[in-house]
């Protein structure tokens, strides 16, 4: 990552039933040439060199518990086994995964949280440093707080870009850099952004990262966990700003956005 703030790994994540059908048939049809196993995860893989296959489970089952204790979620049991493992599908080669996966070309990984599926290949750029953890971290987010649960984007994005600790000092200082320019966009902006309409997107996960460094810097991970407590009680069709509220003390979106550019500018 050095010399270059933007470099950042963006992924897609596809909530929802007929992208992952689709997925999910091609996927079943390819022609893995094994499987392997470990607690939380299976690797399907085609041809990997030796040693691969148990990197990925090692790196895996390591996120797994460094999230859960990162989000400070409480473990919970049969929380991801046997028939409930993670499943990761790892292509030979980019173009083999390139045939199977269809995302932007500024995105990296591929995640498919409800039914549990990361798409990789083998040496992937980042993927062990970066896009793991992220990916990991939508499954463990969603599978916590609620799939049908609508939150902004930029929320979902911010959560597991968190988990990127090599990228959160470079994503803040992005950030702290254009608070005061044109380029910056207040959350009311970030509000609007949706998966197809991500023009910016060094600025939209760079500035959903630091907002995420805002809540765990000032009020630490224990509100962060009440937070997620209060989405995971509220309806699908709740109001998130309300579990802001009763999670921070934070009133409002306009509250939260001054509140977190004060931050910006402070140090
Ligand atoms: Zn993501």
């Amino acid at each position: 990552m050095r010399g270059n703030l933007l470099k950042i790994v963006f992924l897609t994540i596809l909530f929802f039933s007929s992208a992952r059908a689709t997925s999910n048939a091609q996927a079943d049809n390819f022609p893995w040439e094994g499987k392997r196993k470990s607690e939380h995860f299976i690797v399907y893989y085609q041809s990997a060199p030796l040693g691969y296959i148990d990197e990925i489970l090692n790196w895996a089952e390591k996120y797994y518990n460094d999230i859960n204790n990162e989000f400070g979620f409480i473990r919970i049991e049969d929380f991801w086994t046997w028939d409930k493992r993670t499943k990761i599908f790892l292509f030979k080669d980019k173009n083999s995964f390139r045939a199977v996966v269809n995302h932007p070309e500024w995105s990296a990984g591929e995640v498919k949280v409800i039914t549990r599926e990361i798409y990789t290949y083998v040496n992937m750029g980042d993927f062990f440093e970066a896009i793991l953890p992220h990916e990991l971290g939508h499954i463990v987010f969603r599978e916590f707080v609620g799939y049908k649960k609508k939150l902004p984007l930029w929320l979902d994005e911010g959560v597991v870009c968190f988990l990127e600790k090599n990228n959160r000092a470079e994503r803040l200082m992005v950030v702290k850099k254009i608070v005061s320019t044109r380029s910056f966009m207040p959350i009311s902006e970030l509000n609007d952004i949706k998966r197809n309409s991500i023009f910016m997107p060094e600025i939209f996960y760079a500035e959903s990262s630091s907002i995420m460094q805002f809540l765990m810097t000032v009020y630490g991970k224990e509100k962060f966990l009440v937070f997620c407590r209060m989405l995971k009680a509220m309806e699908n069709a709740g109001n998130w700003e309300l579990a802001l509220k009763s999670a921070y003390g934070i009133e409002n979106i306009q509250d939260l956005n001054d509140k977190w550019v004060k931050f910006l500018k402070s140090n």
